[in-house]
C-alpha cells in the first residue's frame, strides 16, 4: 500500500511554506486543482493568491494538472497566467510525462500536490516526484463519485 501513502502531510496547500520548499530542493509543483487549490468549479481566493505570490518570489513554477476540462482549467488559471492540463489522465503518466518536458522539470526537483491518493497521489509517485496530500477544500460540497472515491481511501489508510 506504500504507493498511496504520500511523503508529506499538510491540512491546506497555504501551509506550504517557501522555506520547507527550499529545503526540499522544490522547482515545479505540479497540482491538482478541484478541492486541492479552490472548491469544485471555483476560482482563487485570497489564500492562493498570496501563495502564487510567494512562489513566485522563490522562482518555484506552479503548473496545474487537472482530470477535468480544459475550460475548468482555464477559468481557473487564466487570471494568473499559469500553465494549466486539464484531461491530464492521472494517474497514468504518459501525458504528465511530456508535461514535465515542456516545463523543464525533473523528478528530483518536483512535488505532486492532491488531495486524493488514487489520483494525485499515486501519480505523482509513478513519475518519481515527492508527494503532499492535503485536506480537500470544502468537502461538503463534493460530487458524488468523489465522495465515494474518498470512502475507499479511507479504507486503504486504516491498512497503512
Ligand atoms: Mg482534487
Amino acid at each position: 500500500m506504500s504507493y498511496f501513502k504520500p511523503d508529506f502531510l499538510f491540512e491546506h496547500f497555504s501551509d506550504i511554506k517557501l522555506n520547507w520548499l527550499e529545503e526540499q530542493r522544490v522547482k515545479h509543483i505540479f497540482s491538482d486543482l478541484d478541492s486541492t487549490l479552490t472548491g469544485h468549479g471555483k476560482l482563487g481566493d485570497k489564500k492562493f493568491e498570496n501563495w502564487l505570490k510567494s512562489l513566485r518570489e522563490y522562482d518555484i513554477q506552479l503548473i496545474i494538472l487537472s482530470n477535468n476540462s480544459q475550460g475548468r482549467v482555464d477559468r481557473f488559471t487564466e487570471p494568473y497566467g499559469i500553465p494549466g492540463y486539464g484531461m491530464a489522465n492521472k494517474p497514468a503518466t504518459t501525458k504528465i510525462k511530456g508535461i514535465m518536458e515542456e516545463q523543464n522539470a525533473v523528478p528530483e526537483t518536483s512535488l505532486f500536490l492532491g488531495d486524493q491518493l488514487f489520483t494525485d497521489v499515486w501519480c505523482g509517485k509513478r513519475l518519481g516526484m515527492k508527494t503532499v496530500l492535503v485536506h480537500p477544500v470544502n468537502p461538503e460540497h463534493e460530487p458524488w463519485n468523489v465522495a465515494l472515491k474518498r470512502k475507499l481511501e479511507t479504507l486503504i489508510r486504516r491498512r497503512w
